[in-house]
């Protein structure tokens, strides 16, 4: 009783589905639970006392299912900046699995969302890592949408104080790396850096590569699409570019991955920019009917399914999409709650909680009545070895009835020791619904000391599922929301 069809495959063959987990690769049974029901789970201290419907909940579950859909996100489709085509693929991506799943009247929600600039650095002579992802920011105010640029990479260190080497012709035609300017005030940095890719641009440089100054551990910058003109965050396209150069904005792990193959040989690159306008992002739902009917509560299990420039987003938050796709094929075959429970997936979390606000302002006062609860999966399955607490963060600091309930989930799943008591903290789409007292909190894996403590591929382009993807983790976290979800829905 599996999920495999055909009969000709070993059992090798079908367990062949990789992740990272914290303290080697974990091996994912195709089409089979992680684990026995009643089996004491990975990190906890003590055995499950699961109640009937708990039961049934984490019987369903399949993590292959879930790290598939992880692979389309992260790999197949990558960074997921709100607005682009890539979001809008997830998105796609998303309303299938949902419709596939059985699930009623899925759907989007669009809106607006700004423009955005994007890079892309190649790697003509395959020099580079290819096992993170090469995109970058692209400045706003310098070169975009021109042809491909190629060309040798020169490093002149301080952007502030740069080292222009002695052939000028070495200059021409070259990709000049440069560390940001970091040590001024945020106007001052700005001119700073301006004013030291015009001198580049006058010397015959092809593109400017700024790198971002490194973060106090476990924090490791992001790639930026970085201003060359002071903004107050409210100057509106379109812009007179200040040159007409790319400029790049790349991510710490870039950076240093950059200067080590200069350090032992000489680098080409290719550098693509393309400005994406006019963008619509969307939220996708669909809905599993209650007892109730249309009148009745509803009951929210949520997670967004865009990224940062650079990061493919598994675990931020590649986990928490993949938990709500998985948590609704298997409550789909529960049976009924009194609730409806409704899938939903923001877009545009990354550019400020973007879609959950516009979908909150978008319900009636009658609509938010009947939300019971909004359980929100924001990074729910990273293999970081320190991250060890199961974190529950609401906005507001008290508690409520997804706090209840994830609460008691958990102690009947075993994890007492791990999960957290109600903390204050924000920063992601439960903020939308508790801005207006409806109860929600977000779930999420980290660090043991606060819930500030992330992984270093955080935002990177080293939020793979190979290094900062556990299958464990995210197991546990769908078993955690599921039995809450589906208690709260009776
Ligand atoms: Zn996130």
């Amino acid at each position: 009783m599996n999920d495999i069809s055909g009969t000709d495959q070993s059992t090798l063959s079908r367990r062949t589905l990789l992740a990272g987990a914290a303290g080697g690769v974990a091996v994912v049974a195709a089409g089979q639970p992680a684990w026995a029901a009643d089996a004491t789970r990975p990190g906890s201290v003590r055995g499950p006392s699961l109640a009937v419907r708990d039961r049934l909940v984490v019987q369903g579950i399949r993590p292959s299912r879930a790290l598939a859909d992880l692979q389309v996100l992260s790999e197949r489709i990558g960074p997921r900046i709100g607005g682009t085509a890539a979001e809008k693929a997830a998105a796609e991506f998303a309303l299938t699995s949902l419709r596939s799943a059985g699930c009623s009247n899925p759907r989007l929600e669009p809106f607006a969302v700004a423009d955005k600039f994007l890079a892309d650095i190649g790697d003509p002579d395959g020099q580079l890592p290819d096992d993170i992802c090469w995109q970058a920011g692209a400045s706003p105010d310098a070169g975009l949408d021109g042809p491909t640029v190629t060309g040798n990479v020169v490093d002149v260190k301080a952007a502030t104080a740069p080292a222009w080497p002695a052939d000028a012709a070495a200059i021409t035609g070259a990709i000049v790396l440069a560390d940001d300017a970091q040590d001024a005030t945020p106007a001052t940095r700005v001119n700073l850096r301006a004013a030291f890719v015009l001198e580049a641009q006058r010397r015959g440089a092809a593109a400017v590569i700024l790198l971002p100054a490194d973060l106090e551990y476990p924090r490791r910058a992001s790639a930026a699409s970085l201003r060359l003109v002071p903004t107050t965050g409210t100057t509106a396209p379109p812009w007179t570019p200040v040159a007409t150069i790319p400029v790049l904005g790349v991510a710490q792990v870039q950076k240093r991955l950059l200067r080590e193959e200069i350090a032992v040989r000489p680098l080409r690159l290719s550098v693509t920019t393309t400005s994406h306008r006019g963008l619509t992002s969307n939220n996708v739902f669909a809905d599993i009917p209650g007892r109730a009917g249309a009148a009745g509560p509803v009951v929210y299990i949520s997670g967004h399914y865009d990224s940062v420039i650079g990061a493919p987003g598994a675990n931020d938050d590649g986990s928490g999409t993949v938990l709500t796709l998985e948590l609704a094929r298997v409550l789909r075959k529960l049976p009924k709650t009194e609730a409806t429970i409704r899938l939903a997936l923001w877009g545009s979390e990354e550019q400020g909680l973007i879609g959950s606000r516009y979908h909150v302002a978008q319900l009636s006062s009658a609509e938010r009545g009947r939300i019971a609860g909004v359980f929100q999966n924001d990074m729910v399955g990273t293999s970081w070895s320190p991250a060890t607490r199961y974190w529950v963060l609401s906005f507001s600091g008290t508690g409520n009835a997804t706090t209840d309930q994830v609460t008691a989930a958990a102690q009947r799943l075993g994890y007492d020791p791990q999960i957290s008591p109600v903390t204050q903290r924000g920063a992601s789409d439960h903020q939308s619904f508790q801005e207006v007292g409806i109860a929600s909190a977000n779930f999420s894996w980290r660090g043991e000391a606060t819930p500030a403590l992330l992984e270093p591929p955080y935002h990177s382009p080293e939020d793979t599922i190979e290094k900062n993807i556990s299958m464990d983790r995210l197991t546990v976290s769908m078993e955690m929301i599921g039995c809450a979800a589906y208690a709260l829905a009776h």
